[in-house]
């Protein structure tokens, strides 16, 4: 067994958004240090770091230089060429490693290694013509939705196919590119599961979160979901069985449909913590970032018990529209907590910090981090 990285070793992170920020900070509570890899300077998570390279991802001069101050790998942005990953993997372990980020990626093959190992996936098809995309849609119907297999985050690069009529618009949309035509679920609830796994095999997942979107971006995710506990046990196993059979060595999130005949459908894996985890940094014995760092140095994972029932609430840079929000209005409940993420620029859709409250149930805690959320705005309706 690999000795553990101890507290006072360097970390190096990939990716330098509001994910690396938490992961830093969480990091720097257990003392370590931070190195932050990004194409960019003044970020989120460079602001914590020790060391902050503004460089390309595909500069691997750079990327060994990085590799060489830290002890692990690790990421919170996981679209980095693979030759970025397997340059730092001939220094330092990178977790987890290049055939995880390889799979989680790339959307086909995501889900063709889900369903070729029997884990429920949405019916899809790979659609790399005009052809492929009519025959998709003869074979698996209408309405659905068509993504392209890579980059695409928060409902971009998707669109929503409800008639035949649509079809070659929405191929011209891929621009050429790959793309993957998923039958349209008409889900109950969305549900994600993040999960650890050590070196050792150790597993550890948080409580399931229930999350809803607006407008294709995590808006509120609250948990323990409102689902029986047999299923949100069941959901625990899919993440167990996927991060087992994909041999992962860190943090891992499931984000899931569960259809109205009660199946669960995964719909996407995310090789890193996840903005539905968010909530643990207030409500959970250990958070999200602090158990993929235990995880990657190979240390034993923390309990990813819920303390209490709890809600968090993205805040959007839409928040800023009529100028500075009125962040003491928001706390002024005292179980409302905030949580900014540095960015200077709140642009529209763009993840610029979140809200987490807790309550004595699940139902109190969303409509406190709600409330809290309008009161920033002073319109009510917002939130
Ligand atoms: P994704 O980028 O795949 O996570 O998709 C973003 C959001 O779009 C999801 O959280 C769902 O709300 C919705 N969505 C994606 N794929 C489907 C699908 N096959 N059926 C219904 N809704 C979907």
């Amino acid at each position: 067994m690999a000795e553990p990285i101890l507290p006072g070793a360097t970390i190096g992170v990939l990716g330098s958004g509001q994910l690396g920020r938490m992961f830093a900070i969480a990091a720097r509570e257990l003392g370590y240090r931070i190195v932050v890899f990004s194409p960019e300077t003044d970020t989120p998570a460079g602001q914590i770091g020790d060391v902050e390279f503004a460089c390309d991802y595909g500069d691997l001069e750079k990327i060994r230089e990085f590799a060489r101050l830290v002890k692990v790998v690790t990421f919170e942005f996981e679209n980095v060429p693979s030759a970025t990953t397997r340059t730092a993997a001939e220094i330092v372990p990178v977790r987890p490693d290049g055939q995880v980020l390889h799979i989680t990626q790339h959307r086909l093959r995501e889900k063709g290694f889900l369903q070729e190992h029997g884990f429920p996936v949405t019916p899809f098809r790979r659609v790399g013509s005009l052809a492929d995309l009519e025959a998709a849609a003869r074979e698996l119907g209408l309405p659905a939705v068509l993504k392209t297999a890579s980059f695409g985050y928060d409902g971009k690069g998707q669109v929503k196919l409800h008639a035949a009529s649509q079809l070659a618009a929405a191929w011209q949309s891929l621009g050429g590119a790959e793309g993957i035509y998923e039958a349209f679920v008409d889900f109950e609830k969305e549900l994600s599961v993040v999960a650890a796994r050590t070196l050792g095999g150790e597993f550890a997942a948080f409580p399931v979160f229930e999350n809803t979107h607006a407008n294709h971006i995590l808006d509120v995710t609250f948990a323990p979901a409102a689902i029986a506990p047999e299923l949100a046990r069941e959901a625990c196993e899919l993440a167990k069985g996927i991060l087992e059979q994909l041999n992962v060595v860190g943090l891992l999130t499931v984000e899931m449909f569960l259809t109205r005949s009660g199946k669960l459908l995964v719909n996407e894996l995310a090789p890193r913590t996840h903005n539905s985890g968010h909530l643990t940094i207030d409500a959970c014995v250990t958070s999200q970032f602090e158990q993929q760092l235990r995880a990657v140095c190979g240390l034993p994972l923390g309990a990813a018990d819920l303390r209490e029932p709890a809600a968090m609430a993205n805040l959007l840079g839409d928040v800023w529209a009529h100028g500075e929000p009125d962040w003491a209005a928001a706390l002024s409940d005292p179980r409302v907590k905030l949580h900014l993420y540095g960015k200077a620029q709140p642009r529209k859709g763009r993840k610029m910090g979140h809200l987490t409250a807790t309550g004595a149930t699940v139902a109190e805690a969303v409509r406190r981090v709600r409330e809290a959320r309008g009161r920033l705005t002073g319109d009510g309706v917002k939130a």
